[in-house]
């Protein structure tokens, strides 16, 4: 797989003056619940509604996801509002569900992107569609795993892709849920300058505080957009609750969000210690 320019095609042609935004629940819980949050951010800078379906859990005996029900709410979506949605699927049987209930962007999570039986799996039941395909960085911090799954969509003849960093496991304790790397997104925007890449902070942080900071230095370094779970009243939500953030408090978000600094600016904004931690390379150049 080459870079090429035809990456960008979809992205482009939606003509933004601003980042891509992705938001919506972590989960679709309630039918009322989508269709409320949903509401709340129509007439908005949001390009895709998510919410997930499927729910991929590390322990058994959380909330696993509504299942196919949740795709009809997300039809309904579409319906009431005119806005494109976005859910995560995770084997053949989420992929024709999903296909089959017009769902208009499709991402494949961290814990799938871990295994190459499962990519291939999506890739095979996926194999030459014109929906949107993104593909979410493995839960370890692994570049080729990360490659190694565009390029089995891509061979699959699926053309509008594009990919999800939403920060790495580890063992040790930091201020992250999953610690952004980004070095491991530069070197994967170098290799690929023309695939989409769209930073997803609320992953990366585990937190609603943090997520302004993440987006910031995400935009600095050029990435196309930004997935950011909301929640109509977050602490109450079924999953992932302390990094979901109100409609109302992402509108704020993408306000003060600068685009295209110049690097001084980038520089005096970024503390000393997430350059070391994280090392983007381009703030020491
Ligand atoms: C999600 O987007 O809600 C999700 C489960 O993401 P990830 O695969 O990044 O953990
Ligand atoms: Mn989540």
């Amino acid at each position: 797989m080459e870079n090429s320019k035809k990456m960008r095609t979809w992205l482009d042609e939606m003509n933004l003056t601003h980042p891509l935004v992705i938001a919506g629940p972590c989960s679709a819980e309630t039918e009322e619940q989508v269709l409320k949050i949903a509401h709340s951010l129509k007439d908005t800078d949001v390009n895709y509604y998510r919410a997930g379906i499927w729910k991929p859990r590390t322990r058994p005996g959380n909330f696993e996801g509504v299942g196919a029900l949740g795709l009809k709410w997300l039809q309904k979506v579409q319906k009431e509002t005119g806005m494109k949605t976005a859910t995560e699927v995770a084997n053949r049987a989420h992929v024709e569900l999903a296909l089959e209930h017009d769902v208009d962007l499709l991402w494949i999570g961290a814990r799938s992107t871990v295994s190459p039986f499962i990519i291939q799996e999506i890739a095979d039941a996926l194999k030459g569609t014109d929906k949107i395909v993104l593909v979410k960085n493995p839960v370890n911090p692994d570049l080729a795993l990360w490659l190694g799954a565009i390029e089995r969509l891509y061979a699959a003849d699926i053309k509008n892709l594009g990919v999800i960093h939403r920060g790495f496991s580890t063992f040790e304790k930091t201020k992250y849920r999953n610690i952004p790397e980004w070095q491991m997104a530069i070197e994967l925007q170098s290799k690929f300058p023309d695939l989409p890449i769209i930073n997803d902070p609320s992953h990366i942080t585990g937190k609603r505080d943090m997520i302004f900071d993440v987006s910031q230095i995400a935009l600095d370094l050029n990435f196309d957009g930004l997935m950011i779970e909301t929640h109509c009243t977050p602490d109450l939500a079924l999953s992932d609750a302390k990094q979901q953030v109100t409609p109302e408090a992402l509108k704020d978000l993408i306000q003060e969000l600068r685009i295209g600094q110049t690097e001084n600016e980038i520089d005096e904004r970024v503390s000393p210690a997430d350059k070391n931690q994280q090392s983007p390379e381009h703030m020491k150049a």
